[in-house]
Order: C-alpha cells, then structure tokens, then sequence
C-alpha cells in the first residue's frame, strides 16, 4: 500500500514539480533519497513515525535507523523545519506566532481554542507571502504579492504544532494569501491528509476563499469533503469588485453555481464570510439582497451559513469602520428574518498588539526595517 502510495505520489509530485519548477518537498525528496539508497519501503514510516508520533525531528536521534543511514539523511536533509518563530503573544483563547523562512519572509499564524470545548483547537495557517487579490479593507492586500509558499513552508507551519506537542484539530486556510492562487495548495493537502504523514482529514480543513472558479472545481474534485469559506463581503456585484478588486472576472452567480455542486455532492454547509463595514454593507439593502441570494440558491439555500464578521481597524487612517454593536445585531435580524442561518462571529484577536496584522508591523518596526503594515484576513481572529 505504502508503496503504491509512495509511487503514485512521485510521478505527481515530479510531473508537478517540472511544471512549476517549484522545489520538491521534503517527503517526496526523502522517499526518493530512500529508493535510491537501495533502503527498504519501512525506512519512510520509521523516519516520520519519529516525526508525527514521537515529535523528534533531529535525525540523528532516530535510533531504530542505521548509523550509516542517519549520517547520510543528515547531510541530505539538514533542515527539517522551514520555519522558526519569531514572536508569539497569548490570550486565554488566542496565540498568535510570527514566522520567519530562510529568505526572511514573515507570516502570521493563529491558533485558537474553542470557548465551548477546552481543548479543541484550530490552526490559522498562511499560503502567501502577502496577496495579490488587493482586498480593500484588508492590510495583506495593501502589501501586495511577494511570493508563494512552498509545500514545506505550508505544511511545516503544522508541523511545528505537531513537535511542539500542541495539538491540531482543525485546519484553517485563512491566513495571509488567498489559498486557491498557490500552485502548492494541492500538494499540501495532500501531505496534511496523508494517514502515513498528518493524517488531518478532509472534514477538519476550511479554506477561505474569494472563489477562483477553475482551481475551486479542482480542490473540489481532489477533497469533496473540505471546506469553504467564501469571502462576499457584498451581495452587489460592483460594490463587491471594488472591494475585492481581483474578482471583477467573476460574477457571483457563477461562484454559487459552483458551490450549489459542491454541496450537492459533499452535504457540506459553505459559509459565507461578510465583514461588516460601517455604512458600506451594513445597511437593510444589504442584508436584504444578501438574504435574497442565499435564498435563491433553492433546496441548497439552508446549507449556506452567513458568518458576520465585525471589522478590525487597521488604525487611525483607515478608510473604513466597524459597524456598531446595534447595526451588527440589526442586520443579523434582518437575516434571520429571511430564515438565512447565521452568526456574529465576534474577534477574539481584540488584544494588546494581537490585533491582525499587527504583531508582524510590531516586529517589523522592533528591528527597524522599513515599516509596511501587513494584516490577514478579516476572518482569522475572528472564528
Ligand atoms: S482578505 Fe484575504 S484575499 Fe483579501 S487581500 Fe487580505 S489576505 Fe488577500
């Protein structure tokens, strides 16, 4: 089985690697390193039952594996996490870490615990270095694009919760980056779901999504069961292209479309993500169109899930502000009027220098490079 696995795995990942010219991550090297070695299939599960199971990475302290063996994947392998953190700050609820890779790029991670259930984690990873979709109230978006994750770099930002002994329950795309535009995305989840790696299953990961219809159809298609969330922010279609610039190519119907098929062969409920700005989209109009769309998704419609998102400010210059707590609960009426199914997801980042984006602009200025303000999306602290 492991073998066959391990194959197939090789001709996509080579046929995948060649076209992106991307490199090739960590297992698919070490399982390469290994079949040229000459070395049994069992090396593999050994190597990573120490990883996953015992939480050791160092490969010299992998003592079931031959000394001749352990030299040579040291000197092949010497790193085996891409990422170190950087800074981290805590709430009872909330830890958010700033990572940096070996070329110094930062992103940002959430890992929250559940109010309800003690000790029900969800881990809010990146798959960007900034993001090119230029969301208007996002501060990520403001950055700009600077670059891709690799496989390693995704992954690895659960594998040091998993050698931190820190446990994982759900996974959520929702960091810095829009997921769906990173060619690595399918590999990643691959590895995540793998029983001989992450074993994380399909069910227990979100991704956030503005909707790129060609790659939702091809995650789909690869993991039925996941996730989406998908960002609307406006139920008006110009209102909405100037929010999130990058989707003016893309009606809102067709994203609907799409995901009335996902739902029909998943049974899967999609939420739907609407930061609330002050005056902007909060109004009745809004909340009525809103309602009127969800509702026109037929026997689908009460698989939708509106989650409300009150907005973070960035700082005093932000052009835009949060809707206030009555408006919030007025539109979230006027929803539930309609019969729509949805909630006030209030942000549990409102802390001391842990709102989005800031922890990172905090270190930023600390070593005195050049200040750029880089925040994730609204929905990271806000789950
Ligand atoms: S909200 Fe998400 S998709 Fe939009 S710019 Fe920010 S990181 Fe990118």
């Amino acid at each position: 089985m492991l073998s066959i696995l391990l194959e197939t795995t090789f001709m996509i990942s080579l046929f995948y690697h060649k076209s992106i010219n991307m490199p090739m991550n960590r297992y698919i090297q070490i399982a390469k390193f290994l079949k040229k070695q000459g070395e049994p299939r069992f090396r593999y599960s050994q190597i990573f039952d120490f990883v996953f199971d015992k939480h050791i990475i160092d490969i010299g302290k992998m003592t079931n594996i031959p000394k001749r063996l352990r030299l040579q994947l040291k000197e092949k392998f010497p790193v085996m996490l891409s990422i170190k953190e950087l800074k981290k700050i805590s709430t009872q609820e909330t830890t958010k870490y700033l990572f940096e890779f070996e070329d110094q790029n930062r992103v940002e991670v959430v890992n929250m615990m559940a109010e309800s259930k003690r000790h029900w984690n969800s881990l809010c990873i990146s798959t960007q270095v900034g993001c090119s979709i230029g969301c208007k109230f996002c501060a990520t978006g403001k950055m700009g694009f600077i670059r891709n994750l690799s496989t390693d770099e995704i992954t690895d930002q659960v594998l040091f919760f998993r050698l931190n002994a820190i446990p994982v329950d759900n996974i959520l795309f929702m960091g810095m980056g829009e997921p769906l535009l990173n060619p690595n995305l399918i590999e990643s989840l691959k590895i995540l779901t793998s029983s001989e790696l992450f074993n994380i299953g399909a069910r227990k990961i979100s991704i956030s999504t503005i909707g790129i219809p060609k790659k939702l159809e091809e995650v789909t298609k690869e993991f039925p069961q996941i996730n989406y969330a998908l960002s609307l922010h406006s139920p008006f279609e110009k209102e909405r292209n100037k929010l999130i610039p990058y989707s003016k190519n893309t009606s809102i119907s067709q994203l609907f479309d799409i995901l009335d098929c996902y739902i029909q062969t998943s049974k899967r409920k999609v939420f739907v993500s609407y930061v609330l700005l002050r005056k902007l989209n909060d109004t009745p109009k809004h909340a009525e169109a809103l309602a009127k769309l969800i509702k026109s998704r037929g026997k689908n419609s009460y698989l939708y899930h509106v989650n409300l998102i009150p907005y973070n400010t960035t700082g005093p210059e932000d052009q835009y502000a949060a809707s206030s707590t009555q408006q919030t609960a007025f539109f979230q009426n006027l929803l539930r009027k309609f019969n729509v199914n949805c909630t006030v997801r209030y942000s549990k980042g409102r802390f001391s220098e842990a709102a989005c984006g800031q922890l990172h602009a905090g270190y930023i200025s600390s070593i005195k490079q050049p200040t750029f303000v880089t925040e994730s999306s609204q929905a990271i602290l806000n789950m």
